[in-house]
């Protein structure tokens, strides 16, 4: 018997949406960054638009970690804890996937996301830690993104052959697959078999027999990697044991690569439709994978997730319905200058206010606050803005600037942690002359906090390797411009001068971006911010009419529902 919260969305067929990592909210750490935000968006925009998705993920009982930071700036992970129970109902059915030649049993956890404004989203998390299995089993779905390959190809198997079981034995009748990057592509192996589908519980069972091309019209594949290197592969080795049961490798090889078993491949070998997520990610990656079709879907924030209380007051008052039609943002003009500095200055102070709490760091009111913060990693290049140190003071001696910085590294991400002693290096250097916070344990709560507090969101990858960026589309809906090199989402968001900045062009060297930043700094951002406020209001204001009207994750479920789900491979 499934508990009576279930029932109301076992009615009618759904889209299952797969995804290794979803951000439900800030305290469930089942989460570690941009890819886990995305998806969480997309169930909270689905509620809002009352499309019928059901989420599927892992329960990731020990999070991805949580960052704690010595007085040498070196990151030290502890696990993140959390308790399905206290924030989920246990859903009764349990399943069983092979790996590695025994059964290994899956529960699930029910967590729905409601929407304000109508409807709401079942969200199944996948769940090891039964009696059933062996201490070792206990924890696959434990550490998200940890372990080993091995660890990793489980949680695969979970995710994608557990999933698909899973659905079915709790009475979910699915029309698609969503695959949110290549981790889930086993879902589709799982599609592959013989199966037995139960058209709905209680009556008769009827065989199905899935081949390709049928897998291919249930399956839709959003891929987020803009890199070769950066696509989950598996040794065949590993997979012909973890796998077991899975008897035809030849199959398999034609479908996932000769070499390696590349999840992408496989992803992209089983399903009708494909996108990337921004335009010039989605070039990107025909360029990767010739002879793909590969669509474009920029990715979107979830406007009410993002937009800070003040902001919101101003739109519930101007755009009564801009939570189901955040296009209306694009009438922005029509708000006074004054009420959108009001509820600016509302959102400065309460950076202001977290900044001192957690670091005692005393930023002040009236100065320039520049903001960077995401993933620690190499390609996001976080310390060019402490490229040059006297130029950067020399820029705050005359219009005064502060920084708040913060992200997490992946634990075994050597270069991403070297990265964050560096900048606790410069923010040391820097003293007394440039006000700056490094905050520790970035997560959702903080994100809000920081891209509605900041006055410039930064950003600066080094092309073309940020697949899209979401953040900066965070900051527009609270009126706050970015000032990104040219890459992912950007390329389509810059309108220069009015909706923020670029950093450079497609024909600038990457090296010279520090310079520019610099200049763009001292000559064009900061003598407007001091030197003409109302100036300054009419680029908040682009960023809202432009951006946030724009990239926001109900147009991308639009496009997903008409271009993806609806459409017939
Ligand atoms: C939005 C978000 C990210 C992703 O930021 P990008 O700019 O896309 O890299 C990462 N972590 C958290 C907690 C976020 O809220």
């Amino acid at each position: 018997m499934n508990p009576a919260a279930l029932d109301e969305f076992l009615r009618a067929p759904r889209i299952a949406y797969f995804s290794m990592e979803i951000a439900l909210e800030s305290g469930i750490p089942t989460y570690s960054g941009g890819l886990g935000v995305l998806a969480g968006d997309t169930m909270r925009s689905a509620a809002d638009l009352e499309l019928p998705l059901v989420g599927v993920t892992l329960a990731s009982r020990a999070g991805y970690f949580r960052q704690e930071i010595d007085s040498a700036g070196r990151q030290i992970e502890h696990p993140s804890l959390w308790n399905p129970a206290e924030r989920a109902v246990p859903l009764p059915a349990k399943i069983a996937v092979h790996v590695d030649g025994r059964d290994v049993w899956i529960a699930s956890w029910l967590y729905v996301i409601t929407s304000h404004i109508g409807g709401s989203i079942p969200v199944l998390l996948l769940d090891t830690d039964l009696a059933e299995n062996d201490a070792e089993d206990r924890h696959i779905t434990d550490v998200l993104y940890g372990g080993d390959a091995e660890y990793r190809l489980t949680q695969e198997i979970v995710l994608g052959i557990g999933g698909v079981r899973m659905l079915r034995a709790l009475g979910f009748r699915i029309e698609r697959y969503h695959l949110n990057e290549g981790h889930a592509a086993l879902l589709c192996l799982a599609l592959l078999r013989r199966t037995r589908w139960t058209e709905r519980p209680g009556e008769h069972a009827q065989a199905l027999l899935y081949n390709v091309d049928e897998v291919r019209g249930l399956c839709a594949f959003t891929t987020h990697t803009p890199v070769e290197a950066g696509h989950d592969k598996f040794s065949y080795e590993v997979a012909e044991r973890l796998l077991g049961r899975w008897k035809d490798m030849a199959l398999l090889r034609e479908l996932g690569g000769e070499q390696h078993l590349n999840m992408s491949l496989l992803a992209l070998n089983l399903s009708g439709y494909v996108n990337g997520v921004a335009r010039s990610h989605a070039e990107q990656s025909r360029l990767m994978f010739p002879g793909y079709r590969v669509h474009a879907v920029s990715n979107g924030a979830h406007p009410l997730t993002w937009t800070a209380s003040g902001f919101r007051e101003v739109y519930d008052r101007h755009f009564p319905h801009w939570c189901h039609e955040p296009e209306v943002l694009g009438h922005i003009d029509t708000v006074e200058n004054a009420e959108l500095w009001a509820a600016h200055a509302v959102a400065r102070g309460a950076l202001r206010d977290f900044v001192h709490n957690r670091c005692k760091v005393l930023l002040s009111d009236n100065v320039f606050t520049l903001c960077f913060a995401r993933r620690m990693t190499g390609y996001k290049r976080p310390d060019l803005l402490f490229s040059d140190l006297d130029r950067l003071r020399r820029i705050a001696a005359v219009h005064p600037l502060q920084i708040v910085i913060a992200g997490k590294a992946h634990p075994h991400d050597v270069e991403g942690k070297r990265l964050i002693e560096i900048l606790h290096r410069h923010i040391a250097d820097l003293q007394p002359d440039l006000p700056a916070a490094y905050l520790p344990d970035y997560d959702m709560d903080m994100a809000k906090l920081m891209v509605a507090g900041a006055d410039a969101w930064l950003n600066t990858p080094l092309p073309p390797l940020e697949a899209s960026g979401t953040s900066g589309m965070k900051a527009a809906f609270n009126g706050v411009p970015s000032i990104s090199v040219l890459d992912g989402w950007w390329i389509e968001g810059c309108i220069e001068g009015v909706t923020g900045w670029g950093i450079g062009s497609a024909q600038d060297a990457a090296s010279s971006h520090g310079t520019i930043l610099y200049d763009k700094l001292e000559r064009q951002v900061l003598p407007l911010f001091y030197g003409d406020r109302s100036g300054w209001m009419k680029v908040m204001k682009g960023a809202i009419r432009h951006n946030a009207a724009m990239f926001n994750s109900h147009r991308m479920m639009r496009r997903y529902a008409t271009d993806a789900y609806l459409h017939r491979a």
